[in-house]
């Protein structure tokens, strides 16, 4: 059989998404410049914009055109198509996937969900800042009544869980009973971790990160740890923004934000590292198929994975500080004088148990994840209240972390996650870590020693070899089969378990395997 890719329902198929794609980039241009520079009189009639276009959007997305083209090709395609006709399966595949999505979700109960997230967004804000759940109460009750609503439409498959329709918006193909199976022994592993780090009683110079660091110079420094590690500022950019962010504008540009803090130097470069590194794989998907699910990163865990990779296995490696730290002395003379390589590469791998998530280390971060996931589940099955929510929160706390939130802006309040109506998306920041080692670790299998070549200041390597497996496949494989074709394994927690240990006990003086 020949390939379908001249088939006149393909090509109308590619010319469609493409089209749509056009609208989505041109809304997207407008969403980075609402979080950038756009000033407070501005936002009123933007809103009014970026709604007529995320209608006509959705109006592509929804044509019954597209469906009958897809059924069309669906009848053409040839049983071998998934490894003879890779890109026309792939995109026939994905895009039926939002086709039905779409479709089966009634316009009314679509902009029901748009109008109750503004609202409910705007409502968090004020609830967290006063601390008090019972304002935000009612909107989280309107908030799941409409996401159950959502998954009940969305829902093809009788096996499927409400709360596995609305994960597979964020990870496609992924069950909550798969994420529960890794999750059981990552907890139990980090705990003991968390254990082992506390009672070493050893701490590192925190106080090196919260000198002054004069924001023009961190602001090149970002810049410098971008083109490092293979970031193209011909095809990109970075900017500031209250919350860091990533976003793709088109097959050539790709925006990153960061945030800067004179008093805390984590904020702005590891932050930049973490946006560079989804930035890295916007800028690796293949230009020519910019559009189409072929040109697309495969979930939010796979992201995620990108970002850490960089962020903390390559940006809090002891191999990244050796070549860095001493260009970080020369960039801020004086301020650290008295500190030694160790010790600032110590300090910023400080694990500490701590109320919010956005500042957790490297081991807590997971378990305010776990806690994160096991609740939704529950509230979205119903066996959980919304109103019960700041109790079970805070008991569940102290059982993972020893410590009971002060108030409910430190607990059950802090994430906007909820209130955008965002259900389901939290685990794909865990499964991001357990991805992101799993990569790491057949990296450095195929490409030697890494830490040697990132001591010499050379990033290359790493970024091409993510290139070539994960980055130009687009949405080819899922991410499960995924990790199988890069690691052959499937997902699995100890790679990031051996990780931590290795990373983690020189410094606190751990036994670096257990059993
Ligand atoms: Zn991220």
């Amino acid at each position: 059989m020949g390939s379908l890719t001249q088939h006149p329902a393909y090509v109308a198929l590619i010319g469609h998404l493409k089209e749509a794609a056009t609208l989505g980039t041109t809304n997207a241009v407008l969403g980075w410049d609402e979080q950038t520079y756009l000033p407070p009189g501005g936002a009123e009639h933007r809103a009014e914009q970026t709604a007529l276009l995320a209608g006509m959007y959705h109006q592509r997305m929804t044509d019954p055109q597209l469906g009958e083209w897809l059924a069309t090709l669906e009848e053409q395609l040839p049983p071998d198509a998934s490894e003879h006709d890779v890109a026309v399966w792939v995109n026939v595949r994905e895009t039926r996937r939002r086709y039905d999505r779409a479709t089966r979700t009634p316009r009314a109960l679509v902009e029901e969900l748009s109008r109750v997230a503004t609202m409910a967004q705007q409502v968090w804000v004020a609830a967290r800042r006063a601390s008090d759940f019972s304002l935000f109460l009612p909107w989280l009750e309107k908030m799941v009544t409409l996401k159950r609503e959502q998954a009940q439409a969305q829902q093809t498959d009788e096996h499927a869980t409400l709360y596995d329709v609305l994960l597979d918006e964020y990870e496609p193909g992924m069950r909550a009973a798969d994420v529960q199976r890794v999750f059981e022994p990552l907890r139990e592993e980090l705990t003991r971790l968390l254990g082992e780090i506390t009672a070493s009683g050893r701490r590192p110079r925190r106080e090196v990160l919260q000198r002054e660091y004069p924001v023009a110079r961190q602001r090149e420094l970002a810049i410098r740890v971008a083109e490092w590690i293979g970031f193209d500022f011909e095809r990109g950019r970075l900017d500031e923004s209250p919350h860091p962010f990533c976003t793709s504008l088109g097959p050539h540009d790709c925006r990153l934000t960061t945030r800067y803090d004179p008093h805390y130097f984590n904020s702005a470069f590891f932050g930049t590292l973490h946006e560079a590194g989804h930035g890295l794989y916007e800028q690796g998907l293949p230009p020519d198929a910019f559009g189409t699910p072929m040109g697309e990163t495969v979930s939010l865990g796979i992201h995620e994975s990108q970002s850490r990779m960089w962020e903390n296995f390559v940006g809090r490696s002891r191999g990244f500080w050796r070549y860095c730290f001493p260009r970080l002395q020369e960039a801020f003379p004086e301020v650290l004088d008295d500190v030694s390589e160790d010790e600032f590469h110590f300090a910023v791998n400080d694990v500490q148990p701590s109320f919010i998530r956005v500042e957790a280390d490297e081991v807590t971060y997971n378990l305010h994840i776990m806690l994160r996931f096991e609740l939704e589940q529950e509230i979205i099955a119903g066996e959980l209240k919304p109103a019960d929510v700041p109790e079970e929160w805070n008991r569940r706390f102290e059982r993972d972390f020893g410590l009971r939130p002060p108030d409910d802006a430190q607990g059950c309040l802090q994430d906007v996650h909820w209130s955008a109506g965002l259900i389901g998306y939290f685990p794909t920041y865990a499964l991001g870590n357990m991805y992101a080692a799993q990569f790491y670790r057949a990296a450095d299998r195929d490409l030697g020693e890494l830490q040697g070549l990132f001591g010499r200041g050379d990033f290359t390597p790493l970024r091409r070899w993510l290139n070539e497996k994960i980055h130009r496949h687009g949405m080819r494989f899922r991410a499960a089969e995924l990790v199988r074709v890069v690691c052959g394994e499937p997902l699995d927690h100890r790679p990031l378990i051996d990780h931590l240990r290795r990373k983690l006990a020189p410094l606190y003086g751990l036994q670096a395997v257990t059993d």
